[in-house]
């Protein structure tokens, strides 16, 4: 199974058709709205979509053929620096690697390249310098 954030983007011409109901009947999706404003000329939602990858990727063609703009919404983490003691607890519990500890300053760096945005680190940082936002 799949699990990823979207915004979607309706055209005037979208709202007039129950789209997330198609959605979640024909392609057997889950859709989890977090966010939506429409009106009759339009609108936008923030959603998660879970489901088998080919199956998530029929339910998104379906919509971009119905007149809905998709753009995937990745989480992003950030570490303070100012906030960080760097106690090492985000070092140890990371399933990715992305933190080291950088000699001879014993200061903890973070790779936000090797990141999986699974959210353990914010978890655990003691003065909660981890941030986790979605762009
Ligand atoms: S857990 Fe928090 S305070 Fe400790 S090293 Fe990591 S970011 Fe710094
Ligand atoms: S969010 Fe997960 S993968 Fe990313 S740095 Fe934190 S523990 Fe590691």
């Amino acid at each position: 199974m799949n699990e990823k954030k979207y915004l979607l983007q309706f055209e005037p011409k979208a709202v007039e058709v129950p789209l997330t109901s198609r959605v979640i009947s024909e392609f057997g999706l889950e859709v989890n709205i977090l966010r939506a404003e429409i009106t009759e000329s339009g609108g936008q939602m923030i959603v998660t979509l879970i489901g088998p990858p080919g199956a998530l990727g029929r339910g998104l063609r379906y919509l971009e053929d119905n007149n809905v703009r998709i753009s995937e919404l990745r989480p992003l983490v950030r570490k303070d620096d100012e906030l960080c003691t760097d106690c090492g607890m985000c070092v140890s519990i990371c399933p990715a690697k992305a933190y080291s500890i950088s000699a001879p300053e014993w200061k903890v760096v973070f790779a936000e390249d090797k990141c999986i945005a699974c959210g353990l680190c914010r978890d655990v940082c003691p003065p909660g310098a981890i941030f986790l936002s979605v762009i």
